[in-house]
């Protein structure tokens, strides 16, 4: 079968592979879609991931086969991938947050071959239905959305706070949607990139700005700075403004990923009080509110699903166009039978 396969930084390109034979409690999955995630472009770009491997783990598609000991699915069912299983018997598991389990997740697309192919062999246990209500276009996107809700659930967030969002790639783009449908009144927003901006603008965030402006975060918040940052860019840069913008006791929620070391300045958040919360995956109930909200078409992921391209394309159309600072594309479908 035809697949993406991954061999460490810069290098990813199209082979054929055996098409893999599920186990006794897998199911074979011809995919639909999968969605080049922000991870699989940093590893493209560090060579974050064990090698060699089928990248994807962001996967829509329909069971052509099963194990032995599969009971609960058949041939014909339309299923997403939710790598977020805990072990249920470690500390967080008893504390109710499975997110954090100490048993790490060994997701597909990182640790095995995942949905940039033909074909994925997928566990049961990390199987979810899709409803029918859902198109093609949209069932992707669960894991990010359930990041996003699990994020706003942690920050703990009222509708009478002030919220500003920086970075509006596919997270941002979510935590946005997410805050406007809570009730959320004071809502900022900011991206460089003027593409990302304007997709933002159609969901009325009160404020949208190209850059971290303080003037006009402070006149939006009587001169006294936000009550939470959503931090989804990751870069170091935005990292230590952000503290410019919160209100003293005000919440930075670090949803973007920085996997460097950089000088951080602490002064700042101390003498402020503020608090900073770190944010990772979701339970198996955010996933399932993700679901739902898509279904109830709360959250919309029509345009943020930028591009649907044919999995011979990933690398040129899919990686290279993804990774440009002033992209066009938020999230990017592939699609091996395109
Ligand atoms: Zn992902
Ligand atoms: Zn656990």
């Amino acid at each position: 079968m035809k697949a993406a396969k991954y061999e460490g930084k810069e290098k990813l390109s199209i082979a054929d592979i055996p098409k893999p034979t599920p186990q006794e409690d897998e199911v074979l999955v011809k995919v639909i879609y999968t969605g080049i995630c922000g991870s699989d472009l940093e590893s493209y770009k560090t060579g974050l991931y064990p090698v060699p491997v089928v990248m994807g783990h962001e996967i829509l598609g329909s069971i052509v086969e099963v194990g032995d000991k599969i009971k609960n699915w058949k041939i014909g069912d339309r299923i997403t991938y939710n790598m977020s299983i805990s072990c249920g018997k470690c500390l967080s598991c008893q504390r109710g947050d499975v997110h954090i389990c100490y048993d790490e997740f060994r997701e597909l697309g990182i640790y095995k071959d995942g949905g940039f192919a033909e074909f994925v062999a997928i566990n049961e246990k990390n199987l979810v239905a899709v409803p029918d209500s859902i198109p093609d276009k949209h069932g992707t996107i669960f894991e990010q959305l359930a990041t996003c809700i699990q994020s706003v659930r942690t920050s703990g967030i009222t509708k009478e706070d002030s919220a500003v969002v920086i970075g509006l790639g596919t997270i941002g783009q979510f935590i946005m949607q997410y805050l406007k449908y809570l009730g959320i009144k004071n809502l900022m927003v900011i991206d460089r990139n003027p593409n990302r901006l304007e997709i933002a603008k159609k969901f009325n965030p009160d404020i949208a700005l190209t850059k971290i402006s303080l003037p006009k975060i402070k006149g939006a918040t009587k001169r006294f700075g936000a009550d939470f940052v959503f931090e989804c860019t990751g870069n170091p840069a935005v990292i230590n403004t952000s503290s410019s913008i919160l209100r003293k006791g005000g919440s930075l929620i670090q949803v973007g990923i920085s996997d460097v070391p950089f000088n951080f300045n602490f002064l700042p958040f101390i003498k402020n009080q503020n608090i900073i919360q770190g944010i990772y995956a979701w339970t198996p109930k955010d996933f399932e509110l993700a679901i739902d909200l898509v279904a109830r078409k709360i959250i919309d992921p029509e345009l943020i699903v930028t591009n649907i391209i044919p999995l011979d394309d990933i690398v040129e159309k899919g990686f290279y166009e993804a990774i440009k600072p002033d992209t066009k594309e938020i999230k990017i479908l592939v699609d091996p039978y395109k």
